[in-house]
């Protein structure tokens, strides 16, 4: 049976949920700390296509995961990490309006949706990775509506066409999208804000490297609505009542799907800039 477990309660069933390096957390700048060692983070296999294009995607009640088979897969390296990363998989957080929805805030700002990269250490399964103080690393890509005369990144239709695709809760389905590569959907800035903690949901393992990238990427409001429109599993109907043709209510959307940020101070959040100056004589 499903049941659905507040964030204030995770930590009844997953002890680490109440840990000291937990996220997300606010980002405020004040307490960004510029670090001119932070290497650029190198995306490798960014731009690849996966075998035969195939994707494949589940609303899995939580939020709408993609994943697929590479010949070479995605992976992130340098950026101070140490090692190779490999991507597993990626999966979005998002609000049921546009205040709200991002699990990372900067400077008091929640953003309307928010993309989590997750890549394992290369050399690591499951297990071992989150056991691993820096087993995991997530690039977390933040999303805000254009406005005015902005427009929307052109690139992201392929993907939010197949979000559509995911009309039936923990159904997986696989699209065919020889237009979507990674690469497209990242800002092409390269700074970024790093700091270690753990994941968002439970087991809320204190695995992470995080790496949240400054820059936005503008969606449209209709873009978001297609989030907005997912749906949760339906509860199921107890035994007792079943002689009873109960009706059942309308599906429940899936929005809101962020944790509260954590508790931040004393951790140091480092920034890498968007470009170094450089002094010559
Ligand atoms: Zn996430």
């Amino acid at each position: 049976m499903r049941i659905k477990l507040p964030p204030a309660l995770w930590k009844a069933l997953y002890p680490a949920c109440s840990g000291t390096r937990q996220s997300p957390i606010e980002i405020g700048l004040v307490s960004v700390v510029l670090d001119l060692t932070l290497e650029s983070l190198d995306l490798s296999a960014y731009e690849a296509h996966p075998v035969g294009n195939n994707w494949t995607l589940v609303d899995n009640g939580h939020s709408v995961q993609f994943s697929a088979q590479f010949n070479a897969p995605p992976q992130i390296q340098n950026g101070s990490l140490g090692t190779k990363y490999v991507l597993t998989q990626f999966h979005f957080h998002w609000g049921a309006t546009d205040d709200r929805g991002s699990e990372h805030v900067i400077n008091g700002t929640r953003y309307p949706l928010e993309l989590h990269l997750v890549h394992r250490k290369f050399n690591e399964t499951d297990a071992q990775s989150t056991a691993d103080s820096t087993g995991l690393a997530v690039v977390a890509v933040l999303f805000e509506i254009a406005t005015g005369t902005e427009t929307a990144n052109p690139h992201l239709e392929p993907l939010i066409s197949a979000v559509s695709q995911a009309t039936i809760p923990n159904a997986p389905v696989t699209v065919t999208l020889p237009d979507m590569k990674l690469a497209d959907i990242l800002p092409q800035s390269p700074s970024y804000y790093r700091y270690l903690d753990s994941l968002t949901t439970p087991p809320c393992a204190e695995a992470v490297v995080w790496t949240v990238m400054k820059r936005r990427v503008k969606i449209t409001e209709t873009q978001m609505q297609i989030f907005r429109s997912l749906r949760v599993p339906p509860e199921p109907t107890p035994a007792s009542d079943r002689s009873l043709h109960v009706e059942a209510g309308p599906p429940e959307v899936l929005v809101d799907n962020f944790r509260p940020t954590q508790f931040s101070v004393g951790r140091v959040v480092r920034y890498h800039p968007e470009v170094y100056l450089v002094f010559v004589d």
